[in-house]
């Protein structure tokens, strides 16, 4: 028996659109405007839709799926930062979070921060998702839509707001997603829907090896993010599992591949924590990062239950700090976001299925 195949339709790009438009009989130029429905504007229903009319409407609804994640929870910081729980269609969950910068800066920079998929089989042992293990893949349509939805409940409150920027740092390793999380920066950039430009979308993995490779060759001009965390194999086995299968000397090989074919700087992201912000670890950085394009993110962990981990001290991070300077790297550290909401990946989720 045929089965026809039903279409995510938040996962469909403006000339898939029109493709199925012109499939079912539909004028083509409809396809543009149910894209701009969908992805500019952030509809999720069908029936919000006004200038289609009913009976294309029924056709496509025929051949297509619109479905919204269902917003569970929310925590919001003091510091602005929105922590948001959603249940997907098949009953699992996932988190995302939205981090305002409009008070400190002087144009408005409003950053989501997406997961990726249910779980990771990653395992860092500092990480709230990588204690939960691996359940499945987001579609492209379940990433995107943590944009929509999040767009579509903040314009309630504030009909002009419009997400800037996208950190693929949520639950999840972008980079074992990898066509999906391709698909779906093509749908957020696109000029039809949220225009969220390339360079203010950056995915953060902790180093697998080939896709950072392919990434450079597919070049899709978003930044990339390494979660490095430690200089040393040994200490970094520990907290990163997937070092024992590409150790750092492969890592850093494929970073400096990386910024030959593309020419663009990496973030190296250092999670400080009371153990590993010692003078010795940060000359191995140092070492580990001389001539490397990049620049050092310093982030001071958020205690995450169940992992032990500690923040360091003010002191600590300072002299870790001059220590790369002294070497010449350029050193950020980031504002630390939601530490009264348990912003760290994969805690709320925890904390609310009762863990
Ligand atoms: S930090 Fe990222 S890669 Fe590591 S377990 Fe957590 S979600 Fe996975």
């Amino acid at each position: 028996m045929y089965i026809m195949e039903i279409i995510e339709l938040r996962g469909c790009l403006e000339d898939e659109l029109i493709e199925i438009c012109r499939e079912l009989g539909i004028k083509q130029f409809r396809g543009t405007q149910l894209f701009q429905w969908v992805q500019q504007k952030a509809v999720l229903t069908w029936d919000e839709i006004r200038n289609i009319s009913k009976s294309d409407l029924q056709t496509l609804r025929s051949r297509m799926h619109l479905y919204s994640l269902k917003h569970v929870h929310e925590q919001r910081s003091k510091d602005g930062t929105r922590k948001y729980l959603f249940r997907l269609e098949d009953g699992e969950m996932i988190e995302c979070v939205l981090m305002d910068y409009s008070r400190k800066s002087a144009r408005d920079r409003h950053t989501v921060c997406v997961s990726t998929q249910v779980g990771c089989a990653v395992g860092c042992t500092f990480c709230a998702t990588g204690l939960e293990g691996f359940r499945r893949n987001l579609s492209s349509a379940e990433i995107v839509g943590q944009v929509l939805d999040i767009t579509h409940l903040v314009r309630q409150e504030d009909p002009d707001f419009q997400v800037t920027n996208i950190v693929f740092m949520g639950m999840g390793e972008p980079l074992l997603n990898y066509d999906h999380v391709l698909k779906a920066i093509k749908l957020l950039n696109h000029e039809q829907g949220q225009a969220i430009g390339m360079r203010r979308m950056t995915i953060s993995t902790c180093g697998v090896v080939p896709r950072i490779i392919q990434l450079a060759k597919d070049n899709p001009q978003v930044g990339l993010a390494v979660s490095l965390h430690a200089a040393q194999d040994e200490i970094r086995n520990n907290l990163i599992p997937m070092n024992r299968r590409y150790p750092l000397a492969l890592l850093m090989e494929a970073c400096r591949e990386y910024s030959r074919i593309t020419h663009r700087r990496i973030t190296f992201e250092v999670a400080l924590t009371a153990d590993n912000t010692r003078r010795e670890e940060a000359a191995a950085l140092a070492r580990l990062l001389k001539g490397q394009l990049g620049h050092v993110n310093l982030i001071p962990v958020n205690p995450v239950e169940g992992t032990g981990m500690e923040r360091p001290n003010s002191e600590k991070i300072m002299e870790f700090t001059q220590v790369l300077e002294d070497a010449g790297i350029a050193v950020s550290s980031r504002e630390e976001r939601g530490a009264d909401i348990n912003a760290a990946c994969g805690q709320l989720r925890r904390l609310w299925e009762g863990d």
